[in-house]
């Protein structure tokens, strides 16, 4: 998977702070690669790519990390 979708799916696991029955679609938006044109994941994908963008040698692991400090872990 390319790094920018990996990073897409990290930012959304840890920061996605919506209702997931009605407030995201993340979760509707099927497992078809097509599913990064869709609402949600078009959303996080292009987060994703600004992130790269201010910090290229950002990893899942970095988004991991500071998501899960965030949450008190
Ligand atoms: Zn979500």
């Amino acid at each position: 998977m390319e790094i920018e979708k990996e990073l897409a799916e990290e930012l959304h696991k840890y920061f996605c702070n919506q209702n997931h029955t009605d407030g995201c679609g993340w979760g509707y938006e099927g497992a078809n690669e097509d599913k990064w044109e869709r609402c949600a994941h078009k959303r996080y994908l292009d987060k994703a790519k600004k992130l790269l963008e201010l910090s290229p040698e950002i990893t899942k692991e970095t988004i991991k990390n500071i998501g899960l400090v965030l949450r008190g872990y």
